[in-house]
């Protein structure tokens, strides 16, 4: 049901979407002080909903659930998108959209959004790559996280070459 809450006190900022983008970009502002509203079109998850990790057998369909397809025929492309999750990934039939080209948009209505199903691989950008065309500001500030263990990277800007 739609809730309606006036805060007494306004925001400094609303951050729609809490996926990696906007849970970081929430943090970074929460960080700096400010007040602000994280807006989630999915619902909140526990460690309960985690269901990632269920054996076929404990499956009402044994993996095979013909709604997956049905309701989600584009989802369902996605190695991740499985019986025991597949909620969380978008009814394609409720959310079309154009494809002049065929493009398979993968999404996810979840708390957390798609960093609930990734794959944990976390490359580091080389100092080469920041450095073109953004300038330093950015390549020192992404080092200084990465050397915070922020970010999830490691390592130094003495590294050239491709992510890794
Ligand atoms: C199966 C899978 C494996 C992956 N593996 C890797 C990997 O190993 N390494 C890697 O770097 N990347 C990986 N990725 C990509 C990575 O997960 C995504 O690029 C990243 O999580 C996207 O974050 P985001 O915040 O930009 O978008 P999303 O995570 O999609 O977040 C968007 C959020 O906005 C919400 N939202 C949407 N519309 C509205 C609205 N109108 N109002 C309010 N909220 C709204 C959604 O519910 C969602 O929570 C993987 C992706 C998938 C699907």
């Amino acid at each position: 049901m739609l809730q309606i809450i006036s805060p007494k006190d306004p925001f400094d900022a609303i951050v729609v979407g809490s996926g990696a983008t906007g849970g970081w970009a929430a943090k970074k502002l929460t960080a700096a002080g400010m007040r602000v509203a994280l807006l989630e079109a999915g619902k909140k998850i526990t460690p309960r909903d985690f269901t990632e990790h269920k054996r076929a057998w404990q499956l009402p369909y044994l993996g095979m659930s013909p709604k997956i397809r049905q309701e989600r025929p584009i989802q369902s492309l996605c190695y991740a998108c499985r019986e025991s999750n597949y909620e969380r990934f978008v009814n394609d039939r409720e959310n079309p959209y154009t494809q002049e080209k065929p493009f398979h948009w993968i999404r996810q209505r979840v708390l957390g959004g798609r960093s609930m199903s990734w794959g944990r691989q976390s490359y580091r950008m080389s100092g080469q790559r920041l450095s073109a065309g953004n300038g330093d500001d950015l390549r020192r500030a992404y080092f200084a996280e990465s050397r915070d263990g922020q970010n999830g990277a490691r390592g130094d800007d003495r590294t050239r070459g491709y992510p890794h």
